[in-house]
């Protein structure tokens, strides 16, 4: 790829951002339709945030992603936040249009693609998250607009839980994670989703549910995507349950952050392609 004078810029605003797969997602788009962009990583340390995005604006940037920790801080500095951004709290892509910065969520739609594929009557399930960090918000949002009939949120700390419930209401329930209610709401879940890192590179060996608690009839959606085949999702398919691997959220949700800076159809097969070359092993569903 060529780098000249009118080169467009995007990228990521984050911090540490050592592991990312967002690069070589878009970078392998721009050039599937030989666009003159560029996806670039901006790690950013917290006491520089605002000057941060201030010379982003002043560079003319095309747009970024938003991830961790700035989702949230990111919205006092935009001129206009989207009804997808607004709905959850959190901005996670921003376009800029002229010099106005206009914050998205494209977590919200990339989290439910794949639970879309499977033609599930969401409205007809109960449905556990594991956790109530940023990914949990998105979730929350996604589940409730798909109008699931029961949504429970476990969490470690019970006070980041009940954010979430000041938030949405009596539309969900919360409580503590623990063996118990862990076994518990399981047992009636049809669907349960972690927004945990446990899991994550380099703790492989861990998973948030105990293989016993599995079974066949549950659908098990790990946010995790480094090592796209967790622990967790390891055992769910061995004991027959349907399984959704993190990748495909993150796919998605950057497909549709594409969408946003480009007003084009974004190449999927080829950003899949780039995400599983990065993530360095042979991809499964
Ligand atoms: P976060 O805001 O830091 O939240 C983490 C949540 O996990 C908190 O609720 C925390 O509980 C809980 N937690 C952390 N360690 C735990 C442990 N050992 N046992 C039980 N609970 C634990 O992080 P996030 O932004 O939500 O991200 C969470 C995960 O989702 C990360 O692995 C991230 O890579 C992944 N993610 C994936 C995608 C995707 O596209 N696939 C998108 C976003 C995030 P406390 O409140 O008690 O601390």
């Amino acid at each position: 790829m060529e780098i000249n004078p009118k080169t467009k810029i995007c990228g990521l605003v984050g911090h540490p951002l050592e592991h990312t797969a967002s690069p070589a997602i878009h970078n392998a788009a721009f050039r599937a339709l030989g666009l003159n962009a560029v996806y670039l990583v901006f790690d950013i340390e917290p006491t520089m945030f605002e000057d941060a995005i201030k010379g982003l604006k002043a560079l003319k940037v095309c747009g970024f992603n938003v991830t961790i920790p700035y989702k949230e801080r990111i919205i006092p500095l935009l001129t206009h936040l989207d009804q997808s951004a607004a709905r959850v709290g959190a901005v996670n892509t921003v376009k800029l249009d002229g010099v106005s910065l206009i914050g998205y969520n494209t977590d919200v739609a990339g989290f439910l693609a794949p639970l879309l594929e499977l033609n599930l009557k969401l409205n007809e399930i109960t449905a556990l998250i594991l956790g109530a960090g940023g990914a949990a918000k998105a979730c929350v949002r996604a589940l409730l607009d798909a109008g699931c009939r029961e949504l429970i949120v476990l969490n470690r700390s019970l006070e980041r839980a009940l954010n979430l419930y000041k938030q949405h209401g009596n539309k969900l329930k919360v409580a503590p994670l623990n063996e118990e209610s862990l076994k518990e709401v399981l047992s009636r879940a049809t669907l349960v989703v972690n927004t945990t890192p446990v899991g994550m590179y380099p703790n492989v060996d861990e998973s948030i549910i105990p293989r016993a608690l599995l079974r066949s009839d549950l659908i098990v959606y790990d946010l995790v995507y480094r090592p796209p085949q967790t622990k967790l999702l390891k055992e769910a398919k061995e004991v027959g349950a349907t399984t959704i691997p993190g990748y495909k959220m993150l796919l998605e949700q950057a497909a549709e952050s594409f969408r946003i800076w480009t007003g084009l159809e974004p190449p999927k097969e080829a950003m899949l392609k780039a995400l599983k070359m990065e993530l360095g092993v042979e991809v499964v569903g």
